[in-house]
């Protein structure tokens, strides 16, 4: 038995499912999942010796590379001085200025732990804010796990959503309204019907966590449009989208202002941080400012911290983006020649650091097309690739990311790996 083999047999005697977030467990593709034992730069090593050129970069945070040594080396300083005060402490102030100072639309910034604690107070300030209850999401986003936004649609767009998870009250899923995303008409339906109720939309303005999916330009408008004029709060989920797709996130890259963005991944460089802010008036409804209680014994964690501040100056780097930008390019359109060149029904496309693969013949609108693609195919390729040392995302509803530590042989290697799957697939 190997040791991956070994381990996933231990971790299920005493972890559900063996692992602890649930798209680790390979369920999706099959087999055995690889516990990794150590990783650098773009690589990771699983716990037989194997290496991979790793796509998942830890679900995106790990945009420098693994184990960058700027960020490792801030983390180990910081640590020496203390690991968490229970009180506030510089490296914050400095974290709340820079994350204001790049992106536009922060005014203020309140720290977290995780992008599941970003969303979760995100949406109970607006609905403070606003003394509305309703919120807004959409059909294949992802915002963490919070109550309210483990949701799926009614049966009718306009009524009330059900809970996509057990333990979640009806009661708190009918609050939740679910549309699909970049359905312009039933946002406008939606507002028409009720918007005095909505407190929040929330969403992802590039989709990650159904693939990747780009917003039709006239979406993203429609939003704030609506939100400006019914009075609701706009949320940008940009916990994957923040630092990963250019130096302000989607509202940076695409022109759109939220009111709110929440923040992770990125943000804390390999580390537990999250993060949500925006218009001053709404966070000055923020504990202790306002009515609005949020908070967290390790909240501003020093030494994550440290990680995040390391990991924000690396990408400031000039250039950082556009190179980042053009090695992703490079692997897309190293795929989709090798698929044309075989005769394999496969698209994809990049955004940033961040690319979605797809078994179709188009790159996917929407969350029914996503679904309609080739799982299949997918799961046959996750693995051929893996045997060749590559670690994509083990679903094929997950997007793919590159750091900036992949270089041109990485990317040449990968795109062979790819020809010569595609040549030999297994049936
Ligand atoms: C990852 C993710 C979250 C949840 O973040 P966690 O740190 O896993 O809680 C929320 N929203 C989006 C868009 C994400 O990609």
């Amino acid at each position: 038995m190997s040791r991956n083999e070994d381990l996933f047999c231990r971790a299920q005697r005493t972890i559900p499912g063996g692992v602890n977030s649930p798209v680790r467990a390979f369920r999706s593709v099959g087999g055995t999942p690889r516990f990794i034992a150590r990783a650098e730069g773009a690589r990771v090593w699983d716990a037989d010796g194997k290496a991979y050129i790793d796509y998942v970069g830890s679900w995106g945070p790990a945009i420098t590379g693994h184990a960058h040594p700027e960020i490792v080396k801030a983390v180990q300083e910081a640590a020496t001085r203390g690991l968490s005060f229970g009180a506030p402490s510089e490296a914050e102030v400095e974290m709340a200025e820079l994350l204001c100072a790049r992106m536009p639309s922060l005014e203020m910034v309140r720290l977290v732990s995780s992008g599941t604690e970003a969303t979760m107070s995100a949406i109970r300030l607006a609905r403070g804010f606003t003394g509305r209850d309703a919120i807004v999401k959409f059909e294949g986003c992802y915002h963490g796990h919070a109550d309210s936004l483990l949701v799926k649609a009614g049966s009718g767009a306009l009524t009330f959503g059900h809970p996509s998870s057990g333990g979640v009250p009806a009661d708190f899923a009918r609050h939740t309204v679910v549309l699909d995303y970049n359905d312009c008409q039933g946002l406008e339906d939606l507002f028409v019907a009720r918007g005095d109720q909505i407190a929040a939309v929330i969403v992802e303005p590039i989709a990650g966590n159904m693939n990747l999916i780009m917003p039709r330009p006239e979406f993203l408008a429609a939003l704030r449009r609506l939100c400006s004029r019914y009075g609701a709060v706009l949320i940008f989920d940009e916990v994957m989208t923040g630092f990963r797709v250019g130096p302000q996130g989607v509202q940076g890259l695409l022109g759109v202002e939220p009111d709110l963005t929440t923040l992770g991944k990125v943000i804390g460089g390999g580390m537990p941080v999250g993060a949500f802010g925006g218009r001053r008036d709404i966070m000055a409804q923020i504990a202790p400012l306002g009515p609005v209680y949020q908070a967290g014994t390790l909240s501003g964690s020093p030494v994550a911290v440290a990680a995040g501040l390391a990991s924000l100056r690396l990408v400031a780097a000039p250039r950082f983006y556009d190179q980042l930008a053009a090695r992703t390019r490079q692997l897309v359109e190293g795929l989709i020649g090798a698929a044309v060149e075989a005769g394999v029904t496969f698209s994809a496309q990049s955004v940033g650091g961040m690319f979605g693969l797809y078994f179709s013949e188009h790159c996917p609108g929407t969350y029914e097309e996503v679904m309609a693609t080739d799982r299949g195919a997918f799961n046959r390729f996750f693995h051929g690739l893996l045997d060749s040392g590559h670690f994509f995302a083990p679903s094929a509803f997950e997007a793919g990311f590159v750091s900036a530590a992949h270089g041109e042989a990485e990317i040449a290697q990968t795109i062979a790996a790819a020809k010569a799957y595609f040549a030999a697939p297994r049936d």
